[in-house]
């Protein structure tokens, strides 16, 4: 019998809110949107069967294939500072497991997500299909890339490490639209968002973080991940 069968439902929900006030509304996640949001997805079944007790930690959880789920609160922290209305057309590069592709379809009016790893691709579409979403679609490939036949977007979101700014990614934001990415080291990023005004580029810093690299034409080698590729 899987672990799902044998804990009771109840006890992710009691781990959920606590999540929410200790990790999100106590650091300072203000969104009330986010938090609903966030009350209401259950992370425990986009992370590996083996990590599930772990879900709702203070911590990145692993998803397969080497790459992590983020700690809840960088998911927030990032679904923030997107400034999200409702109405936003959202690029996502790093679909991963796919959780923080349920939390944007359940703000704006259509997703747009780019995975790199086919495996994680096929295991996200599943759960999401599995829960009902309609305004998702994934594509496999390097998101460094954008998705230029689908832009502008309103929002773009990129949940891996980037040694430089992907300019394809700058190109197909909307007038007004907003970049959240984390640029730097392998070993640690700042979160940086972007806006664009009037043609400009405002970019501000949000604080330092730490992802897995972003593997392709714009960000890091394929072959070797220490090495930038532009
Ligand atoms: N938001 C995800 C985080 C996954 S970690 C979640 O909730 O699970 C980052 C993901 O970015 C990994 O799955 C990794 O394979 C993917 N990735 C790395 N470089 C990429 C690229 N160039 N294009 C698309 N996905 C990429």
């Amino acid at each position: 019998m899987g672990h799902l069968a044998r804990t009771p439902i109840r006890d992710f929900e009691v781990a959920r809110r606590r999540m929410v006030a200790e990790q999100l509304v106590a650091r300072g996640i203000t969104d009330g949107r986010i938090l609903e949001v966030m009350s209401a997805i259950p992370r425990h079944l986009f992370v590996e069967e083996a990590f599930v007790d772990f879900a709702y930690g203070d911590f990145p959880v692993g998803i397969g294939e080497g790459q992590t789920i983020s700690q809840p609160f960088i998911v927030a922290l990032m679904t923030q500072a997107l400034l999200l209305t409702g109405r936003e057309r959202v690029l996502e590069i790093g679909t991963g497991c796919g959780y923080q592709t349920a939390i944007l379809a359940s703000l704006v009016a259509q997703v747009y997500t780019v995975e790199r790893v086919k495996l994680l691709a096929l295991k996200a579409r599943r759960i999401l299909k599995e829960g009902g979403y309609r305004n998702i679609v994934l594509r496999v490939g390097d998101g460094t890339d954008g998705w230029p036949t689908m832009a502008p977007f309103d929002a773009i979101l990129v949940a891996a490490g980037s040694p430089t700014m992907p300019q394809p990614l700058l190109h197909q934001l909307a007038e007004g639209g907003r970049l959240v990415i984390p640029i730097g080291s392998s070993e640690e990023q700042e979160l940086v968002r972007v806006t664009k005004r009037g043609g400009r580029m405002l970019e501000e810093k949000l604080g330092a973080c730490r992802f897995v690299p972003l593997v392709g034409k714009f960000g890091w080698h394929p072959k070797n991940p220490l090495q930038k590729n532009r």
